[in-house]
């Protein structure tokens, strides 16, 4: 992204300018902290949602996914300590009045951007609290995030998906969280959508990853506590180093924050802009032993874009505690019955993951003098267009058959109006990978052309082996430039 020098703000006026993104409600002045997507991002954040499910559930043995609901019986979150501890410290600037959370650690250091102190107003619990049927004072809450439905289904789901440990169980869903002073766009806002991951382990091999020898050579900007205290900077270093060196404690942990790395470089996403950063002993959660953050360079600065903590058996032991159930797991390997440790839960958030790969997709290109949103064709949200080169009747009977065809597998758009320049700007604008154009030649020898939205470099392919192409394309199993 730093190339591009965009802004947040920036990110956000081209969202809505595409109609992407734009405030919910806006007709009435929006409402601060919630947003409204729009075609093309629908499809983006489905193609992100359909990706993280694809390589965590659908691609791997050991973990499966549920669907909770949004609002669930109140004592879960008794049980997890939302009620109690999911409060953040409210302050507001004595100098410019405005509102802001801090961390408890924090307080009567922190001061606001405009330099001014910061006044404790006090704590707020970020539930959003809701009454359910006709009834006032059956309080519920709206979930401020998907795990703990995880714990409270998991021994329903462990044996009906007949489970060996070690286990994961993924969850993508809302959460909303009245947050203090929602900003930066979609990075903090109070209504979002999270994908998460329980992966739990036997008690005994907290340390034991059989998976790690995929991640070991795997190579990060690794920030640790230490090196937080002693105001060093971030080291780059494989996996196995910060393992040898022990500053990431446990395998699983640099197992699960590779594979985090990885997904998003694999989706296209700049490597350079990652670093993994671990929070000190004063910023960990009321339920972490250990967490690293997958952070992000964002234009503000390195934020969190993923958390990844260790929750060890905290919140099982809590739900036995509380609904009085027998939630331990019978392990046929061990023949022991035990509470399996969660030593890893990869927790991000779609809004977070959507501006990582705008952020590293947009190019403002002079030459061309649009921008070129160079996003994977796999999370595009149109993944070709399909033009008559003029409005013809004969090129356009080509075209709208080679659409009915594509759409039956792809999100296509099919677009005759203005000149074919303007057409691929809009293409480029919204990230399509592929333009196909019907031209006069395609009437004599049944072909078309294909533009590369990347180098705008066109090869004509024969229009009966076009779908093929198209999916080897999307699915990376061909380059481009070794179409003839
Ligand atoms: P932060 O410190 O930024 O408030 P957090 O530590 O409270 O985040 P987690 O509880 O770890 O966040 O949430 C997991 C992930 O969910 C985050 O890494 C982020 O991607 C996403 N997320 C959390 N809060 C928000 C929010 N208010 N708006 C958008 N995404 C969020």
């Amino acid at each position: 992204m730093a190339d591009n020098k965009l802004s947040i703000e920036d990110m956000a006026v081209f969202c809505k300018k595409k109609g992407l993104v734009f405030p919910s409600g806006e007709i009435y002045g929006g409402l601060a902290g919630f947003f409204d997507f729009g075609p093309n991002c629908v499809e983006i954040n489905n193609n992100i949602k359909m990706e993280w499910w694809k390589f965590h559930v659908q691609e791997r043995e050991d973990i499966v996914g549920i669907d909770g609901s949004i609002i669930t019986n109140p004592k879960v979150w008794e049980a997890s300590g939302h009620v109690a501890s999911f409060t953040d410290v409210y302050v507001k600037c004595r100098k410019c009045k405005k509102p802001n959370k801090i961390d408890k650690n924090e307080i009567k250091k922190a001061r606001c951007e405009c330099g001014g102190e910061y006044e404790v107003i006090g704590n707020l619990n970020l539930m959003f609290k809701t009454n359910v049927g006709p009834v006032e004072g059956s309080t519920a809450y709206l979930r401020p995030e998907t795990a703990q439905l995880i714990f409270a289904d998991f021994k329903l789901v462990a044996e009906n998906s007949r489970l060996k440990l070690p286990f994961g169980i993924a969850q993508i869903g809302k959460a909303f969280r009245n947050e203090i002073s929602p900003r930066d766009f979609l990075f903090r806002t109070r209504e979002f959508e999270m994908m998460e991951i329980e992966y739990f382990v036997h008690p005994k091999n907290i340390n034991k990853c059989p998976f790690i020898k995929e991640v070991l050579n795997h190579k990060m900007n690794v920030l640790s506590a230490e090196s937080q205290e002693k105001n060093k900077s971030p080291v780059k270093i494989t996996i196995k180093q910060a393992l040898d060196k022990k500053i990431i404690k446990t395998e699983w942990h640099a197992y699960w924050l590779a594979v985090e790395h990885k997904w998003f470089i694999n989706l296209g996403a700049n490597s350079d802009n990652f670093r993994i950063r671990q929070h000190t002993k004063n910023e960990l959660s009321h339920y972490a032993l250990d967490t690293w953050d997958l952070e992000y360079n964002f234009p503000f600065g390195w934020k969190e874009l993923e958390g990844i903590a260790n929750r060890t058996d905290f919140d099982l032991q809590q739900h036995i505690k509380h609904s009085k159930k027998d939630l331990s797991f019978f392990d046929q390997e061990t023949n022991e019955k035990v509470v399996p440790h969660v030593v890893a839960e990869p927790s991000l958030g779609v809004g977070r993951a959507f501006l990582v790969f705008m952020f590293d997709a947009y190019n403002d290109d002079k030459k061309r003098g649009n921008i070129v949103l160079k996003l994977d064709p796999k999370l595009a949200p149109v993944k070709a267009g399909i033009f008559p080169l003029i409005s013809k009747p004969e090129l356009i009977k080509i075209a709208r058959e080679i659409y009915d065809k594509l759409k039956m597998i792809y999100n296509i758009n099919y677009d005759k109006s203005g000149s074919i320049g303007r057409r691929y700007a809009r293409a480029d604008e919204i990230g399509t990978p592929f333009c196909i154009t019907v031209d006069f030649d395609s009437l004599k020898n049944k072909s078309v052309t294909i533009r590369d939205r990347d180098t705008t470099k066109q090869v004509r392919v024969k229009t009966a082996g076009l779908k093929d192409i198209l999916r080897k394309l999307i699915d990376a199993e061909i380059k481009f430039k070794d179409l003839k």
